[in-house]
């Protein structure tokens, strides 16, 4: 777990000042004047009166106290007097005069209310900064495939509904609004075959993608009538998930491993694996930002309800090295949105809005590294 967490009392004691536990089985970290207090498993902290949301709940483990990397590069540099994260060189630094923030830190994006997230390490940028003059690279993941069929729909009557189908055809239509943005796209799979989820993020790898976006389609786990009428769009980045409703959704995104065997198969803790990935670190505000993109555009056309940006670990998204995100582009098991789901025009709506999402998302990241000067 060492990848994305930190020690909270080596880290106070390199910044010269101190940590320990304090009353309410809260944990204390002082630097000078400042008081950072947290809770093992609680996503948000304290600076004074300042309540701070964090991407990972600080953890303990036996007595000590591990904070997420996040509290060294955002969290100090922001509040605490005196210490800045050096993004270039990955360094946190302490300053003894008014010159803190000299450093420049990447604005914060502003549609994405209290989640914001910082960025990790050296290399924050993405998409990847030496392809900047080149052209883009989007990496398309239809869902599911072959043998594994996805989500199956809807509950009671109406037309049958496939995720698969439904994903390629999404899918394809996504590829070509995109190639006709000038762009270049690549595509996970363009038949009806499987791939297994750790070669999804592979494929997007090998081929040097600047970002992937993976389209499914979703699925309620009520039964019966509720469950029948759940419906509506989510889009999620890659993260811990954290509601109760994002794990639900994750389990079930993830069952496609059991269709995969052999060597490819993902094996071991998901969660450690995520944790360790610091690669993938990096591209979480970025994943962020273009998975709130996607899900804004949704709302003008869409008819069943804005779910909002979601967090999950999804192994499809998991084994990719740049922004990635997962659509949910609707409820297959709600008959309405299933027919919905199926009628072509409205997938190629859903597919022209998730391209125009991704242009979007990287002109408005250009915009911030021409305005950054990097
Ligand atoms: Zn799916």
């Amino acid at each position: 777990m060492s990848g994305t967490y930190v020690r909270a009392d080596l880290l106070a004691t390199a910044l010269g000042g101190t940590a320990g536990e304090a009353p309410m089985s809260r944990y204390r970290i002082t630097l000078g004047d400042s008081r950072i207090e947290m809770e093992e498993g609680i996503p948000f902290l304290k600076v004074g009166n300042d309540v701070v949301p964090l991407l990972l709940p600080p953890l303990r483990s036996g007595r000590t106290f591990l904070v997420p990397y996040q509290v060294a590069t955002s969290v100090i540099p922001k509040f605490a007097t005196g210490f800045n994260y050096d993004l270039a060189a990955g360094e946190l630094r302490i300053f003894n005069t008014a010159a803190r923030r000299v450093v420049e830190t990447p604005p914060a994006p502003s549609s994405t209310g209290p989640t914001v997230l910082p960025s990790i390490g050296p290399n924050t940028s993405a998409p990847n900064r030496a392809r900047r003059t080149q052209r883009r690279l989007i990496v398309v993941d239809a869902g599911h495939g072959g043998v594994d069929p996805g989500m199956r729909g809807p509950i009671g009557d109406g037309p049958r509904i496939v995720e698969k189908n439904v994903t390629l055809a999404v899918a394809r239509l996504v590829a070509q609004e995109l190639r006709n943005s000038g762009v270049d796209v690549l595509m996970t799979r363009t038949t009806d075959t499987l791939i297994a989820l750790s070669d999804r993020g592979r494929i997007a790898n090998r081929n040097k993608g600047d970002l992937f976006v993976s389209v499914h389609v979703n699925a309620t786990g009520a039964r019966g009538s509720a469950g029948a009428r759940e419906r509506g769009y989510e889009t999620y980045f890659l993260a811990e998930a954290k509601t109760e409703e994002a794990s639900r959704v994750e389990r079930m995104e993830n069952e496609a491993v059991k269709f995969e065997t052999g060597a490819d198969a993902p094996k071991g803790d998901p969660l450690s694996f995520i944790i360790n990935d610091m690669a993938q670190n990096e591209h979480l505000r970025e994943s962020n930002d273009l998975a709130e993109t996607i899900q804004s555009g949704f709302r003008s056309f869409h008819p069943g309800k804005d779910r909002g940006v979601q967090q999950a670990n999804f192994a499809v998204l998991r084994g990719s090295y740049m922004p990635a995100v997962l659509v949910e582009i609707g409820f297959g098991t709600n008959p309405s949105e299933a027919a919905y789901l199926l009628d072509p025009d409205n997938q190629r709506t859903i597919a022209a809005s998730i391209a125009r999402g991704v242009m979007e998302y990287i002109s408005h990241y250009d915009a911030r590294i021409g305005a950054g000067g990097r």
